[in-house]
This record gives C-alpha cells, sequence and structure tokens, in this order.
C-alpha cells in the first residue's frame, strides 16, 4: 500500500515512503498554503517540506465534513464500528511502517512504539466500534401524565481536532475514534512538527470512509489550526495541546459557541510515603518519570517523599537513571529519544539551569545537554526543591524528575493539590488504607497507587483545573462527543 507514497526518505540505506497529501472529502490533495519543513530530531535534517492547508483547503474540509454530517449521524451503530474496525486493521496492518515513520519524525526508538503506540492506537479504534454498541439504552418514562419522556445521544456536528506531537498516531485515535463513534465528522489537524503518520493514516484509509466523515489537513497553529478554531462551520474543539493554546481555544469558541473538549498540560505528583516497596518506587518514576523523554503529560515528574525514606530515594534513583540510555545507534538499546526540536530542548535546558541557580536545590545527576548531535537532553534528577519553585509548578515535557522532601503524608498531599494543574498523580505506599486516604483527596483526574502511567481505553482520561476539561477514553469520551437531547411524546 505505501507504494504508492509518491515521497521517500532515506536514512542509513534505509528508504522510508511518506505522504505530503492532505485528506479533502475524499480526496487526497496537495496543500497550497506555506511550506513547513519537517525535522527529524535524530540528526536535525530537514525530512521535508510540507505545505499546509490554505484558507479554501480548511474552508472546503471543514463544508465537506458538514456536507457529510447528515449521513453519517444517520449511519447505526452497527455500520459506526464496522468503519472503524476497519481503521484498526489498516494501522494493524501497516504497524510498522507507521513506526518507521513516528521513529524518523519524533526520533522516537522504534521497539518503543511497536510494543507500545500501534497497538494502543489500534486498542482505541476496537474499543470504541465496541463501545459504540455498548452504551447504555436511553431512559424512557411518564413524567408528565399522558406523555412518556425519552433522551438521546446525537453527535455535536462537525469536530476540528487539533493534537500534538508528543504521540501523534495514538492522539489522531484518541480523536477521530470516539467523534466518529459517536456519529460525528471531522477535521482533523496532527501537530505541524509530527504530521508523518497523521497524512500516511489520511492516505492509507482513503476510499474507506465515505468522503468527508474524516478529513486531515496539514499546518501551524497559528495559521491552519486559528482558522479551524474560528470556523463557523465548526461545532466542537478538541484540543490536547499546551495551556496558552487552550485559552486561545476558548477565546475563539465564544463568538460561535462552540463546545470545547481541552486536554492541556500536566504536572504530575509522585506522592512517595515511608512505607512505599522503595525498589518498586524507582523502577515507576525511572521509567515513567523519563518515557517519551519525559514529554508526556502524565511524566512521573514531581516527586514529594516523605522524610524517612528521601534520602535513600534520591541514592537508589541516582543509580538508576544512570542506566538510561538515550543516542545509541542500536535503537534496541535506547530507552528514551531526543527531544522534538531545539526550542522544546533549549526550554527543558532553560528550566534546569533556572532551577540550578537556586541554593537548596541539587542536580543530582545529568543537568547537561550531552555532547551528541540531535536535540537530546541527559536524563536528570533534581533534589532539594521547594513547593514554589518554578521546577515543581511548571511543566518542563522533557527528562527531568524533581523531588520534594515532605514532612508527612498532609504536607505531600496539601503540596500536590496546590499545583495549578490537576491530570494526573500516583500514591506509592505499602499501606493501602494510607494510599487511599491521599488518593481520596487529590484534585486530578487520575490517581494510580504503587504504579503510574498506565491508560486502558476503557478508563477516562482528562484534567481538572489548567489541565483542562473533557476526557479521552472510555465511555465518557463517547458522551463528550455527543449531545444528550430530550423527546417527549404525547398519548393523546
Ligand atoms: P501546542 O499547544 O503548542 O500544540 C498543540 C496543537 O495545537 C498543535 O497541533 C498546534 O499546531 C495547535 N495550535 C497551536 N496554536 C494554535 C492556535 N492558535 N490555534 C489553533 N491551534 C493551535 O502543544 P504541543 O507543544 O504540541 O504539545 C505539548 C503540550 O500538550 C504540553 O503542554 C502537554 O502537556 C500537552 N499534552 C496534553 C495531553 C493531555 O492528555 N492532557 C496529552 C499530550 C500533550
Amino acid at each position: 500500500m505505501t507504494d504508492s507514497f509518491s515521497n521517500a526518505f532515506e536514512q542509513k540505506g534505509k528508504f522510508y515512503p511518506f505522504s505530503t497529501q492532505l485528506l479533502i472529502n475524499g480526496e487526497l490533495q496537495v496543500g497550497e498554503g506555506h511550506q513547513e519543513s519537517v525535522i527529524n530530531p535524530v540528526n536535525t535534517s530537514s525530512i521535508s517540506l510540507i505545505a499546509e492547508a490554505s484558507n479554501k483547503q480548511i474552508d472546503d474540509s471543514v463544508k465537506a465534513a458538514q456536507k457529510a454530517a447528515p449521513h453519517w449521524a444517520k449511519t447505526t451503530p452497527i455500520e459506526r464500528a464496522s468503519y472503524l474496525l476497519k481503521l484498526a486493521q489498516v494501522v494493524e496492518k501497516n504497524a510498522h511502517y507507521l513506526a518507521d515513520l513516528e521513529a524518523l519524525n519524533c526520533g522516537k526508538p522504534r521497539h518503543l512504539v511497536m510494543r507500545d503506540e500501534m497497538p494502543a492506537a489500534v486498542d482505541v479504534f476496537r474499543y470504541f466500534a465496541g463501545a459504540i454498541r455498548c452504551r447504555p439504552n436511553a431512559a424512557a418514562g411518564e413524567y408528565l401524565p399522558n406523555n412518556t419522556s425519552m433522551t438521546r445521544m446525537d453527535p455535536v456536528g462537525v469536530v476540528a481536532a487539533i493534537a500534538p506531537w508528543n504521540y501523534p498516531l495514538m492522539m489522531l485515535a484518541w480523536k477521530i475514534a470516539p467523534a466518529l463513534a459517536a456519529g460525528n465528522t471531522l477535521v482533523f489537524k496532527p501537530s505541524e512538527q509530527a504530521p508523518l503518520t497523521s497524512l500516511a493514516f489520511a492516505q492509507l484509509i482513503q476510499g474507506i470512509l465515505p468522503p468527508g466523515v474524516v478529513n486531515i489537513v496539514f499546518g501551524r497553529g497559528e495559521s491552519v489550526g486559528n482558522s479551524l478554531i474560528k470556523h463557523a462551520g465548526v461545532r466542537m474543539v478538541s484540543l490536547t495541546g499546551d495551556i496558552s493554546t487552550g485559552q486561545k481555544v476558548l477565546q475563539a469558541a465564544y463568538r460561535t459557541v462552540k463546545r470545547t473538549h481541552l486536554e492541556l498540560g500536566g504536572k504530575a505528583p509522585v506522592i512517595v510515603l515511608d512505607d512505599a516497596n522503595l525498589q518498586k518506587v524507582v523502577q515507576g518514576i525511572t521509567e515513567y518519570g523519563f518515557y517519551n523523554a519525559g514529554q508526556d503529560c502524565t511524566a512521573a515528574c514531581h516527586v514529594y517523599a516523605e522524610k524517612g525514606i528521601y534520602e535513600k530515594l534520591i541514592a537508589d534513583l541516582k543509580l538508576s537513571i544512570a542506566k538510561l540510555t538515550f543516542g545509541d545507534s542500536e535503537d534496541e538499546h535506547n530507552d528514551f529519544g531526543p527531544l522534538i526540536s531545539e526550542r522544546q530542548r533549549n526550554s527543558v535546558a532553560s528550566f534546569v539551569e533556572r532551577a540550578d541557580e537556586l541554593a537548596h536545590s541539587e542536580i543530582v545527576i545529568g543537568g547537561n545537554i550531552p555532547d551528541i548531535s540531535g536535540y537530546f537532553y541527559q536524563p536528570t534528577l533534581i533534589a532539594g526543591v521547594r513547593v514554589e519553585d518554578e521546577i515543581v509548578q511548571r511543566e518542563v515535557f522533557g527528562p527531568v524528575v524533581s523531588v520534594t522532601c515532605c514532612d508527612n503524608e498532609e504536607q505531600a498531599l496539601a503540596w500536590a493539590n496546590q499545583s495549578e494543574y490537576g491530570l494526573a498523580s500516583s500514591v506509592w505506599s505499602g499501606n493501602i488504607k494510607r494510599a487511599m486516604r491521599v488518593a481520596s483527596q487529590l484534585q486530578y483526574g487520575c490517581t494510580w497507587i504503587n504504579n503510574h502511567f498506565l491508560l486502558p481505553s476503557e478508563m477516562p482520561h482528562g484534567g481538572l483545573k489548567r489541565s483542562g476539561y473533557g476526557k479521552d477514553l472510555s465511555m465518557a469520551s463517547l458522551e463528550n462527543y455527543s449531545v444528550l437531547r430530550h423527546i417527549m411524546i404525547s398519548h393523546i
């Protein structure tokens, strides 16, 4: 299937075919707007110049979604499920190819993309194929004499779905699958920094869905994204991205009172109580603090450790983090890749520099840009930081874990809840009663106990406070992409 792709990138003697075309109204089209360079963050070379959608193409894609909406909304759950299963099959069948592209475009270790992201993307399409057929039936009853009332869940309409660069294909699946299952049509825009798997998906699914049901456009946030969120034909904007981008979506949405679904940043507190299994904690933080180079809104990036375990935790974490591998020519050896861009890498470095200037902080390991090509940053552990410090309060989105010492469980809980973010958190303790007491009071969309990071498709994922609102995954996501209506039937 990928033989038909018009471009190929050669790296170390291997050819990566890729597509630069947009999918609008069922047709593949070359963008007619500004040309944007897509960079390989491992060797910093340009993979391709890709033309973004012009204003006319953006308008065409929204109009195509509008035109397709009435018919798609009338399809039965079984029909929509069968389409979603086909999309799952496309991803599964092309998983090796798509993993190649994700690794090329984001610098991720390919073996981890194959192990984690591809099966997760496939599963999300399969989950929503099942979920839409299992959605609980509407309640019906007589609430006024001689009248039967019932509720129904209908599609919202055209959804503009806008994704970030950290897990490109997985984010596409998280947005497209529930929106389609609930009967909406879409215009999807991947991040301008990581569009290759989305554009490949556009080509691979062409002809599978009725024209206009899914449109995929490429372009920068300030041009294509901005036009999409302001478009009067769009009924809902679903964004995963930065808080500042979420604020722009809200500003644009107020004009036409669009529905919004915002998955914004996170700064996950990891509360480690004295009675935690130290080995398990160290393993968990090493794995989930640095996975995807820390470019994860749920990363285990800030630890509140009770004073009885603090010193030992720092010492053991240092040893464990020292074993992490990056930048090796053997993909299988790498635990994580580079940051997505020079800008992101420099932003991470600046956060660490500012933390290092504090008299009370200590860089235990890392803290530098390594002397190799690519936008890598050393896995870094910073100890001794205080709750008010920038490194504790702001999302770094890089391979950096900081640790604060706490007097007790109450203090750890209070400090964790001081955050403006509210996406993910974890509590580590050998005493389930203590862990549950803390978990029940945390103001975060998700709390893991003696674990971190894992997200089954059946469970809701989404934030509180400035991390946004609306849920991805689970039945709750189907609800977010639906409108609840009341129908009343008179008996006389
Ligand atoms: P970003 O906000 O810069 O970009 C996200 C998307 O929004 C991109 O497609 C971008 O082109 C688009 N965009 C940017 N400006 C826009 C505008 N003015 N109008 C419309 N669209 C616009 O975020 P990023 O740097 O790509 O991703 C990192 C951020 O995403 C982090 O803050 C991270 O925490 C967050 N994130 C959140 C979750 C979650 O589930 N809560 C998951 C992954 C990433």
